[in-house]
């Protein structure tokens, strides 16, 4: 099967019908941008800087953050690399910063929350990220569960703070460097009209977006039945995520599981989804799954997708089209 999908390598993403889209790579380390620039992605769509964070006993300083951007950005020259910034708390503990326990940590003081708390600290990140930018200008900055307009604009202004400061510093940056967010949490779906006005792009993360919208711990075993991306109300949040985007004429993509979810293709292809975010080793196979549907066909199999009103109706259905392709 693998050695099947190698002829998938070097192609371009494209449907049956020659609709070119995006297929990028989920990477936590630079050890995964080789991989994924192995499996022949086409950028990186979510680079999970926490990484970085862990197991460890202090910060990184900015000139350690930046040798790992760079070098991610080194081995993607040509192609986009979408750069997380730190997605701290919920499931993702850092000792070191010494958070508060927290009753509802995954509704509690992290990611994009943190870091504008934390500005002392996110603004090392922020420069790290500037700088890394100069090398080849293809990387861009990713705000992880942002839930209002005012944390785009808080992220906005430090942002424009530090470039002032490298500015003044001589330091090189990237001063046109992308800012885009996240739609992970169901308020900002709902809002993602009003987003799409502040960021130049989104990914849908489609792991937290799941848990917020059922209101079901992503990693709780006892409700594991109720997290499914097939629920009516979490493909009709991804419909509308994508459907605000295109309207603002700003990229769509997605970075959360469902992007390599062979039954989740034809829907994200009909709704039109630009970018495809998987792990590296899902590559290939993604690629072949998207070249297996045209444009009219998946529009078809959205429309009875949606249509239906359970997540196990439609996960069946979902199932028997791609297996009758
Ligand atoms: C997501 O929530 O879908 C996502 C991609 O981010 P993470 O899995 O790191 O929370
Ligand atoms: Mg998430």
């Amino acid at each position: 099967e693998r050695a099947l999908l190698q002829v998938y390598r070097d192609r371009d993403t494209r449907t049956a019908d020659g609709r070119h889209v995006d297929l990028y790579a989920n990477i936590g380390s630079v050890a995964d941008a080789k991989a994924a620039a192995e499996a022949g992605a086409e950028g990186i769509g979510l680079f999970r800087t926490e990484f970085l964070f862990m197991d460890r006993t202090a910060l990184p300083d900015e000139e350690e953050q930046y040798q790992a951007y760079a070098q991610v950005s080194d081995l993607m020259a040509g192609k986009e690399v979408i750069i997380r910034t730190l997605d701290v708390g919920g499931d993702k503990g850092i000792a070191y910063l010494e958070m508060e326990r927290e009753e509802n940590p995954f509704l509690g003081h992290r990611a994009i929350r943190y870091c504008l708390d934390r500005p002392d600290l996110y603004r090392v990140q922020l420069r790290a990220l500037l700088r890394a930018g100069a090398r080849h200008g293809n990387i861009k900055i990713m705000l992880p569960l942002v839930s209002g307009v005012e944390e785009v604009r808080g992220a906005r202004a430090l942002l424009e703070e530090c470039k002032a400061q490298l500015s003044a510093e001589g330091l090189a940056f990237d001063p046109h460097i992308s800012l885009g967010i996240m739609v992970e949490t169901p308020a900002a779906a709902l809002i993602a009209d009003l987003l799409a006005r502040e960021a130049d792009f989104f990914s849908i993360g489609t792991n937290d977006l799941t848990q917020y919208t059922i209101a079901v711990d992503r990693g709780n075993a006892k409700v594991e039945k109720l997290y499914t991306c097939y629920h009516p109300a979490v493909l009709r949040s991804i419909r509308s995520v994508i459907a605000a985007g295109k309207a603002a004429g700003i990229p769509v993509g997605m970075c959360g599981e469902a992007a390599a979810d062979p039954r989740m293709i034809p829907l994200l292809l009909a709704f039109g989804l630009d970018e495809f975010s998987v792990s590296p080793s899902s590559i290939l196979a993604a690629r072949k799954q998207i070249a297996d549907w045209n444009g009219p066909d998946a529009l078809r199999t959205a429309e009875q997708a949606m249509a239906l009103d359970t997540a196990a109706q439609v996960s069946d259905f979902l199932a028997q089209a791609s297996a009758s392709l």
